[in-house]
């Protein structure tokens, strides 16, 4: 099977990793804060938090940002459960904005729309986070001005969008929005195995994440709030989580990001491939906003008869995938009283969609079997 997405992994790697092995610390020792800086240069941030995973980083940003039972967060409803899931864990409510019919991103204009009807009921949302669909960035400055109009924070869901630029600047600079997240499970740009990554231009938002991923405990004299009686002293601050990212993680993460280029243009050089190849069949191909420059996670299209193309294209070993079911469509979320038709825009697109494979390590000899079996699929040809 050609899988729709897969790591890349390389000598160095590997060797980077048995290094921590043998090393003092296996996890809390200096390679996560050498990752970190590292990850922060590359993005242009002041700062910049691992953890376990982009579902722990986007619960706690969201929790830094004081969300809470009562607020509201919006998001798309095409993406990963976990970007809802994370302002549920705070106890908020979550809402959905339809996407723009051409980039699949979060629509400023219905978001625009839906702030409008919110500011009337008083129902506006604290935060709204903007996922970057298939590495694509969403139009940051639309969402900042509305979010300056209504006083909300921003935040940026990147797990597609590591390397990706917008107005010539890389995603995670924070420009636009409070906090930026990524992702590094094996499918993403680079990977850490599980991990994630929250970057800020604010100090305060760093801390907030830093203290509540390991336990609201800090040991840092700066910040004690009491008395500090000797060396053995921490302090418990905040009911915080063990949303650590480990040192064999962050090695992986180091090493990988040196190879992030290499990734970028792979992907780019394979998606532009797609799209030259793909013109002539009937399909929908993906669209770049001249605005940015996609880091190219998916490259997903539309077709009609998804399902029958899907089935065929699986059975001839190509790993096609979904992306995505609308959130708001899930059973969970229709328990918590969401309905099929909430968001038209999204749930047009998800009929027709289908991933194709798309990976720093897929062969041109791979992607011209995917190409002439789409042809096949789609045309009988
Ligand atoms: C993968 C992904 C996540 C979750 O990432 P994990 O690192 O697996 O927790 C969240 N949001 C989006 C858009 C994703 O693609």
């Amino acid at each position: 099977m050609i899988p729709y997405g897969r790591q890349s992994i390389d000598q160095a790697d590997i060797e980077a990793v048995v290094t921590v092995l043998r090393s003092d610390f296996l996890t809390q020792g200096p390679v996560v804060p050498a990752f970190e800086q590292a990850f922060a240069a590359r993005v242009q941030a002041d700062f910049a938090v691992a953890s376990s995973s982009a579902t722990s980083a986007l619960h706690l940003a969201y929790l830094a940002l004081g969300v809470g039972p009562g607020d509201r967060v919006w998001t798309s409803p095409n993406t990963f459960v976990a970007t809802a899931n994370a302002a549920l864990y705070c106890g908020a409510e979550v809402d959905f904005v339809d996407i723009d019919a051409q980039t699949y991103n979060l629509s400023a204009e219905a978001l625009a729309e839906k702030l409008v009807l919110a500011e009337r009921t008083g129902r506006l949302p604290k935060v709204v986070t903007a996922v970057h669909f298939a590495g694509q960035s969403c139009d940051m400055a639309a969402l900042a001005k509305l979010a300056q109009r209504y006083g909300f924070a921003l935040v940026e869901d990147a797990s597609h969008a590591v390397g990706a630029d917008y107005l010539q600047q890389p995603v995670g600079r924070c420009d636009f929005s409070d906090i930026t997240v990524f992702s590094f499970h094996p499918v993403k740009i680079l990977t850490t195995a599980e991990g994630g990554l929250a970057s800020t231009q604010h100090a305060e938002l760093a801390e907030r994440m830093a203290l509540l991923r390991s336990h609201g405990v800090t040991r840092d004299a700066e910040h004690l709030l009491q008395r500090n009686p000797g060396g053995w002293y921490y302090e418990q601050q905040s009911l915080g989580f063990n949303y650590r990212m480990t040192e064999l993680q962050a090695a992986l993460g180091l090493s990988q990001l040196t190879r992030l280029d290499n990734f970028l243009a792979a992907r780019r050089r394979l998606a532009s491939r797609y799209d030259e190849r793909l013109a002539e069949l009937p399909l929908t191909l993906p669209w770049q906003h001249p605005q940015g420059r996609s880091s190219y996670h998916l490259y997903p299209i539309q077709v009609d008869h998804r399902a029958r193309v899907y089935d065929q294209l699986r059975s001839a070993g190509i790993g096609v995938n979904v992306h995505y079911i609308p959130v708001h469509t899930q059973p969970f979320y229709q328990q918590l009283g969401f309905k099929p038709g909430a968001c038209p825009q999204a749930e047009r697109y998800y009929q027709r969609a289908l991933s194709l494979p798309l990976y720093a390590d897929l062969t041109e000899a791979d992607q011209d079997v995917v190409i002439a079996q789409l042809q096949q699929a789609l045309t009988g040809r």
